[in-house]
């Protein structure tokens, strides 16, 4: 994948609460977690669920499909690795999968002026660095999309 930004982009600092998740990404697997207690799903990751407060979680793996719920076109240069990449996008997918949850993240392969809410689409996998693996995503392929694509 051509690289979105510079190099110099500030990358996750994974913790004790996101690292399963960052771990996981660079398998390329999409992990949700999802409370024991009540079976909420949330993202991003936390050490408590928001509906129940209970500690106790496992993790749920994401087909990684879903729909561009809101998006914007960023024009300003807010960090100097995206100074090359301005205009770029920046989405809220909604998963169709995992309780829907919301990641922010970026469409690739796609036209800034082909996006609009609704959009199918899936992972894209962006490896970053060695360490590091972004879940980015790109128009849904028409392999991909099945009865049960949003539910
Ligand atoms: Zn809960």
């Amino acid at each position: 994948m051509t690289p979105l930004f510079s190099p110099g982009m500030p990358l996750p600092a994974p913790d004790a609460v996101t690292g399963e998740f960052w771990k996981a990404c660079r398998e390329h697997r999409l992990v949700v977690q999802k409370c024991v207690a009540c079976g909420t799903h949330r993202f991003s990751p936390g050490p408590v669920c928001s509906e129940c407060h209970s500690f106790d979680y496992v993790l749920a793996e994401s087909r990684g499909v879903g729909e561009v719920f809101t998006y914007t076109i960023v024009h300003h240069v807010s960090h100097p690795a995206t100074r090359a990449a301005v205009p770029y996008n920046a989405v809220v997918v909604r998963l169709a999968d995992c309780g829907g949850v919301k990641l922010v993240s970026n469409l690739v392969d796609c036209d800034n002026d082909d996006i609009h809410v609704g959009m199918l689409v899936e992972l894209a996998w962006d490896d970053v660095t060695a360490e590091v693996t972004l879940p980015r995503f790109k128009r849904l392929s028409r392999s991909n999309i099945g009865p049960e694509t949003l539910k």
